[in-house]
């Protein structure tokens, strides 16, 4: 129930109900069920478990009444800006960009984390909401008692929390697939197998260790944590995240055990946001080596799957420079693969990614043009291409003028991929 209560120029309202569907829309949205807190100077918003989960400043000093910061599951703060809404659409198929306070491969961009107001409500959130706690002392006691979560998820409790997710995990998810955004990356993420099998040289975001499935026991364990740490904000979530970097190389059996034991014991079925999806990533050897039948199990389940699969470049030349052991032949059958599962599968999209540098050979970019323009017939609405810039922190006007081209070609919707953390 919604409750609304205002003392001393504060205003908390419990029980607010947000868009119940990722949508992609051109003004700020809000997802599931949060709780507010207003104060002349800041909007705070809640989970479920009054944990901090977005933030804004009011009045003329904040950059823009359009833009906010979020915090993540992971305990970062991502600012989402409108980058004044030029092409920031067609870059990166959302009407926001995130701007991340790490070392990534975006492009585009400023500094938002420089400006004062946002370092404030960074800095100062809590303190703040220990003020309105204090100034609420009549509050009614549904009121109080959120007050008092709120105030006792300190920035050192969120900390916390983030690790134990870590530890749950195995590690920091170091990378989400670029189709985690349809969820805006409100993910949760299970472990089916850790690590990868190319150890690539131009990786930044690989683990040292070598490939391996989780137990089906361990997956239990898993889950029984997560319904835990999530606790009652469980029900905003309806995705998750089969990791780790190539969930597609894990049995067939584990990996169907492992989304649908998920789906149960997370409550996607009856999560407030509706629908379902499961996001993961997969290799160029694993997405060759995987049966026909897992993709007709998988088409059973009420679920929406986006497989991501690191293509990288389709000439060899560029592949042994990057340090990939794959053939470009093997790169090109992946993608022709990609190109009848997507026909088949109403809710499989398998994506692919694509590198891009000014320092890749100059064979690099007609042999991907081959693919994702010469060898589709016309242009199709699934299968989306995205372009990882090779660099981390090089934002480059010329690189996005280079992706622009390179897209306005490709036949498959192309997008740049930013590499972002849980
Ligand atoms: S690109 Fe993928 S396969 Fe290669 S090292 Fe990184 S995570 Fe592993």
């Amino acid at each position: 129930m919604n409750t609304v209560y205002h003392q001393n120029g504060y205003k908390v309202s419990l029980g607010k109900q947000g868009a119940d569907r990722y949508t992609k829309i051109s003004y700020p949205q809000r997802y599931g069920r949060y709780s507010e807190v207003e104060t002349k100077e800041a909007i705070y918003q809640f989970n479920g478990n009054a944990e901090i989960i977005f933030a804004r400043g009011k009045g003329e000093t904040w950059p823009n009444p359009q833009e906010w910061l979020k915090r993540s599951v992971g305990n970062d703060w991502i600012y989402y800006s409108t980058g004044g809404y030029t092409g920031v659409f067609e870059a990166i198929g959302e009407f926001y960009l995130p701007n991340l306070q790490y070392p990534t491969n975006a492009l585009m961009g400023g500094n938002p984390f420089a400006s004062d107001p946002v370092r404030r409500i960074i800095n100062e959130w809590h303190d703040n909401i220990v003020k309105v706690r204090g100034g609420l002392a009549g509050a009614p006691p549904q009121v109080k008692d959120f007050l008092g979560k709120a105030v006792a998820n300190n920035p050192a409790i969120l900390a916390e929390k983030a690790r134990r997710l870590f530890q749950i995990s195995g590690g920091r998810v170091t990378v989400l697939p670029p189709d985690s955004r349809h969820a805006d990356y409100n993910v949760i993420p299970l472990t089916a197998a850790e690590g990868c099998l190319y150890k690539c040289r131009f990786c930044k975001v690989k683990t040292a260790r070598p490939f391996q499935e989780v137990s089906k026991a361990e997956i239990e364990r898993r889950l029984d944590e997560l319904v835990e740490l999530y606790g009652e904000d469980l029900n905003n979530y309806n995705s998750l995240f089969l990791g780790e970097h190539d969930a597609l190389c894990s049995s067939r059996e584990l990996l169907l055990y492992s989304v649908t034991r998920a789906y149960e014991r997370l409550g996607f079925g009856t999560s407030y946001m509706r629908g379902s999806n499961v996001f993961l990533f997969g290799s160029v050897d694993s997405f060759l080596n995987a049966e026909e039948q897992l993709f007709d199990e998988l088409r059973r389940l009420p679920c929406e799957f986006y497989m991501n699969i690191g293509l990288e470049s389709a000439d060899q030349e560029t592949l042994d420079k990057l340090g990939k052991p794959i053939s470009a032949a093997a790169v090109e059958e992946a993608f022709k693969r990609m190109q009848s599962i997507n026909a088949a599968y109403m809710n499989i999209e398998v994506s692919a990614n694509f590198l891009m540098d000014a320092s890749l050979p100059d064979s690099h970019y007609p042999a991907t043009l081959r693919l994702i323009r010469d060898s589709i017939p016309r242009r199709k609405p699934k299968g989306t291409i995205y372009l990882s810039p090779l660099k981390f922190g090089a934002p480059s006007r010329e690189l996005v003028l280079a992706f622009n081209r390179f897209k306005l070609q490709s036949r498959l919707p192309t997008f740049l991929y930013i590499i972002q953390r849980l």
